[in-house]
């Protein structure tokens, strides 16, 4: 923290001065966004949001201070002074951010849509066996569609009301419901179908959570295709787990990627029984089996990947694996390689994951604790200062989120040609007073309920914190409704799972 402020720190007098420094950059973007798309003055534009500072997350990181940004349809058309916009453009929908900090929206790379209402909800801690098998797939077994819908109400609205504006799910049951509610809500997403083809060890699974391996791959097939031409939504693969999926099953899922030109969203190296089990049987560690089995690429996405040596990131960064990291639970197993994967230019995102990782969907905190846990890693045992900064650490939020999700020439920065998925964070609050730098103080000073106003794909989806998308009072009244009803099949499932 105290590097940062040394090296990135500036005094108001120093910001204002570094602003002629940042303009002469908007400049020089206002030439490329002549490349992309001559403008007549003046243009006419969708969307015009003017009179914030603008924290672009751009190569040079360059920051627009008194800034705007023009939209047309869901990219971003010019970034430059608030005063030069004001000529330059006529808009259909005009956005007074005066007093606000715009970001590129984050990619919550790992998002258990299926566990939502398990959040807040007592667990038993000490059974045998994963607690993933033991309590998390017996709450998704019990959830029919409409809960899953609902989940997915809730969840992402709660994303959007934190500056997430793009998920991976990681895998649940009727992954058409959570398409259904990312289209609602106006959120980006890759949704995918919880994919088990075998029991494994710790029991067996819930007969709605286990497919045959040539069913699984049929119904994870038919789902991409249904989503393909959806211009946000759209569903990836999925590989639950190496316990749970039969090698037959992830050799043609790997097939199936190339051929549907799509991702595979698994977890990998995320608990020590997982290493125990690929050691035991093929005497290699789990990224060396996949890599064995000739799956191992940059259609694999990898939640938690914990338990890895150094060899291991280096297999990771040879295939081009991305990974996403959880900081909320992944420290609760061990540490993790994260500063070695952005070293490694490995694409790694951050990740909320589901209640296992308790936390909130807020991505500023996950941040916050990925800091934290690298410190504790990679610094404090060497007597040496953190080793990398809290703006660091927000920016990889940002682009390394939108690389795992592979739309890293997409999203990730607000740059000319990009999507127009943009956050509207408020600093007034008591504790961003007297904070003057927009960059520090979104990376340190900021959490999700001080975000105002997010955009996604060039729509406006809350404005001043209010949904344009989402009747929130309804889903509320819903979802407590369908609540009890939820709750008590989930217990009557645990008993069953524990033998009880
Ligand atoms: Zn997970």
């Amino acid at each position: 923290m105290e590097k940062e402020e040394v090296s990135q720190g500036i005094t108001r007098r120093e910001f204002l001065a570094a602003g002629a420094v940042a303009s002469a950059l908007a400049v020089s973007r206002l030439a490329r966004a002549e490349v992309f798309a001559p403008l007549a003055a003046p243009s006419h534009v969708d969307l015009l949001i003017t009179g914030c500072d603008v924290v672009t997350f751009d190569g040079k990181n360059t920051v627009v201070t008194d800034g705007a940004i023009a939209v047309r349809g869901n990219a971003i058309a010019w970034i430059g002074k608030a005063a030069d916009a004001s000529g330059m453009f006529t808009a259909k929908e005009t956005v007074m951010a005066s007093g606000l900090i715009a970001m590129p929206g984050m990619t919550d790379t790992h998002y258990h849509t299926a566990q939502q209402f398990l959040r807040g909800v007592h667990r038993v801690t000490h059974r045998k066996g994963p607690s993933w098998k033991k309590t998390l797939i017996p709450f998704e077994s019990g959830l029919d569609p409409h809960d899953v819908y609902n989940s997915g109400m809730v969840g992402y609205t709660s994303m959007i009301s934190a500056g997430t504006t793009c998920f991976l799910e990681a895998g649940g049951p009727h992954p058409d419901e959570m398409g259904r509610a990312a289209d609602q809500v106006g959120i980006r997403g890759r949704i995918s179908l919880n994919t088990c083809d075998m029991d494994g060890d710790g029991g067996p699974l819930p007969k709605s959570h286990i497919m045959t391996t040539s069913q699984a791959l049929k119904e994870n097939e038919a789902l991409v295709k249904r989503w393909q031409s959806n211009p946000r939504v759209k569903a990836w693969l999925s590989l639950r787990q190496i316990l749970v999926n039969t090698e037959e099953l992830r050799v043609s899922m790997s097939k199936l990627a190339d051929e549907l030109d799509t991702n595979i969203h698994t977890h990998l190296s995320e608990g020590t029984y997982e290493v125990d089990y690929t050691v035991e049987n093929w005497n290699l560690r789990p990224p060396e089996y996949f890599e064995s089995l000739g799956i191992f690429n940059k259609r694999m996405h990898c939640a938690h990947s914990i338990f890895l040596t150094p060899t291991d990131v280096d297999c990771y960064a040879k295939h081009d694996a991305s990974v996403a990291h959880c900081a909320f639970g992944n420290y609760g197993g061990g540490p993790h390689r994260m500063l070695d994967m952005i070293r490694a230019n490995i694409r790694v995102g951050l990740g909320t994951d589901g209640p296992n990782s308790r936390g909130t969907l807020d991505l500023f905190q996950v941040s916050h604790y990925a800091v934290l846990g690298q410190t504790l890693g990679y610094a404090t045992p060497f007597h040496a200062p953190a080793q990398i900064t809290y703006t660091d650490m927000l920016r990889q939020a940002c682009r390394g989120g939108a690389a795992a999700a592979a739309l890293g020439d997409q999203t990730g920065s607000l740059e000319v040609g990009k999507l127009a998925d943009i956050v509207l964070v408020g600093h007034d609050d008591y504790d961003q007073f007297t904070s003057t730098d927009p960059t520090l103080t979104l990376a340190q000073n900021v959490v999700g309920l001080n975000v105002r106003t997010t955009i996604v794909d060039g729509k406006v989806v809350m404005k001043d914190r209010e949904f344009l998308t989402v009747d929130t009072e309804k889903m509320r009244a819903d979802v407590m409704a369908r609540y009890p009803g939820m709750i008590a099949r989930y217990e009557k499932a645990i008993l069953l799972t524990s033998g009880g």
